[in-house]
C-alpha cells in the first residue's frame, strides 16, 4: 500500500512539474485563438486520367482529424492542397484491446492489415512479427521508402520497418532497421543508432549493408542513387519554423530516387508531430504542422499528377487532442479552438485519395482495409 501511495505521489509530482504536460493541462478546455501569419497559395491540381497504378504514396498525419483540417483550411483563408483529393472515405481506428488506439497499433493495422494490441508495433496480438507493406513491396522488387520528422524508433515508422510488442523498446526497434531492407529512410533519432548500451553502431552496420548515411540535408541533397539512411537529428526534428520545409524536400528526394525503379515504389510519408502538438494542446504549433504537411501534400499531388501512375492516400492512424472549433473568421484567417483531451480520442478518421484507383477508398471501413486495398492495387 505504502509503495502504491509513493508511486501515486511521484506521479502527481511528475504530472505537476513536467512543463509540457502541465502546460497542456492548463491549456485544455480553454479557448485558444490563432490568426494566420503567412497564408500560402494553393493550386488546382487536376488528377491524371489513366487507370494504371505503378506507385503508391501513403501519407499519414499522426493524430490528424477532420477538425484539424477544417481549422487549417479556415486559418489559410479557405484553401488547402488536400482539397485536390478525388475521393474521401472513413477509417475505423480502434485496436484489438482498446477502443482508443495509439500509433503503435493504429499504424500496425495500416502497415500489416492486422488489428493488434495497444503499444505493439508490427506484431500480432501474440507478439508474432508481421510483414508490412514495405516487405510485400520489396518482395515484388518495388522500391520502398519511409520519411518522417520524428525519431525513427517512434511508432509510425516502426510499424512499417520493425517488429516489437513494446513501442518503448527504442534500441531494439532501431536495430530492426538493419534487416528491414527499406531503400530510403529519413527521420531523426541518431541517439539510438550510436553509443548504444549494447555496443552496436547501427550506422556502421547499415553502411556495411551498402547504405549511405548522410546526417543533414546538405549531404542528402547530393545523393542521387543507392540506398539511404538519413538520420538528421538526435531525437525528433525541431518545430516547423526551425526545421523549415525539410519534410517536403526529403519526401520529394525520396520520390525522385525511388521512381527510378521501373517496377514502381511504395513510400510512406508521415506528418509525425501533429500528434505531439495535439497532446500538448498547442493550437498554434498544431496548425504549423498541418500547414507543413499540407504543403508536402501539394508537392506530392503535383508530382503524382504529372507521373499519372501514382496513387496517393492521405490519412491518419487516430485522432489526438479532441479539437473543436468554437469560433473564427474565414476572411481574416482566424480560428478559435478548444481541446478536450491531452490524449487520443475515439473517432473515425478521413481517408483522402488522389490518382488512379482513388475510387476504391470511398466508404466506411476498418483501418486494416487500407492495407488490403493497397496490397491489391499494387498487386503485391
Ligand atoms: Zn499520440
Amino acid at each position: 500500500m505504502k509503495k502504491i501511495m509513493l508511486k501515486i505521489t511521484l506521479l502527481v509530482v511528475v504530472l505537476t512539474f513536467h512543463p509540457v504536460i502541465s502546460n497542456a493541462q492548463s491549456r485544455k478546455d480553454k479557448e485558444q485563438t490563432v490568426t494566420v501569419k503567412d497564408p500560402y497559395d494553393v493550386a488546382k491540381i487536376n488528377a491524371p486520367k489513366g487507370k494504371k497504378i505503378k506507385n503508391v504514396i501513403l501519407m499519414i498525419g499522426d493524430g490528424m482529424s477532420l477538425m484539424d483540417m477544417y481549422s487549417a483550411w479556415t486559418l489559410n483563408k479557405g484553401k488547402l492542397n488536400l482539397e485536390n483529393a478525388q475521393a474521401v472515405g472513413l477509417s475505423k481506428t480502434y485496436c484489438a484491446n482498446k477502443l482508443i488506439t495509439d500509433s503503435g497499433a493504429g499504424g500496425t493495422a495500416i502497415a500489416t492489415g492486422h488489428k493488434t494490441n495497444y503499444h505493439m508495433v508490427g506484431t500480432d496480438v501474440n507478439g508474432n512479427p508481421l510483414p508490412s507493406l514495405t516487405d510485400f513491396a520489396k518482395n515484388k522488387q518495388l522500391s520502398t521508402g519511409v520519411v518522417v520528422t520524428c525519431r525513427l524508433n517512434d511508432a509510425t515508422p516502426a510499424d512499417f520497418c520493425c517488429n516489437n510488442t513494446d513501442r518503448d523498446k527504442d534500441y531494439e526497434i532501431v536495430a530492426d532497421y538493419t534487416t528491414c531492407g527499406v531503400d530510403f529512410i529519413f527521420g531523426g533519432g541518431s541517439k539510438y543508432f550510436e553509443n548504444r548500451p549494447d555496443g552496436r553502431n547501427i550506422f556502421r552496420e547499415m553502411e556495411n549493408k551498402g547504405y549511405q548515411t548522410p546526417k543533414n540535408w546538405d549531404a542528402l541533397s547530393k545523393i542521387n542513387s543507392g540506398k539511404v539512411l538519413a538520420v538528421v537529428d538526435t531525437l525528433d526534428l525541431p518545430e516547423p519554423k526551425v526545421r523549415g520545409n525539410i519534410l517536403e524536400k526529403a519526401s520529394m528526394k525520396a520520390v525522385d530516387m525511388l521512381s527510378k525503379n521501373d517496377k514502381g515504389f511504395f513510400l510512406m510519408i508521415e506528418g509525425s508531430q501533429l500528434d505531439d502538438y495535439g497532446h500538448f494542446n498547442d493550437l498554434d504549433l498544431l496548425m504549423q504542422e498541418i500547414f507543413d504537411f499540407d504543403k508536402t501534400i501539394g508537392k506530392v499531388f503535383e508530382w503524382a499528377a504529372k507521373d499519372g501512375e501514382t496513387l496517393v492516400i492521405v490519412t491518419a492512424d487516430h485522432e489526438t487532442g479532441g479539437l473543436t472549433l468554437v469560433g473564427g473568421d474565414l476572411e481574416k484567417g482566424k480560428i478559435v479552438g478548444k481541446f478536450s483531451t491531452t490524449g487520443h480520442s475515439g473517432v473515425m478518421v478521413p481517408v483522402y485519395a488522389f490518382g488512379p484507383g482513388s475510387e476504391n477508398f470511398t466508404g466506411i471501413y476498418e483501418n486494416t482495409a487500407l492495407f488490403d486495398k493497397i496490397k491489391k492495387l499494387l498487386n503485391l
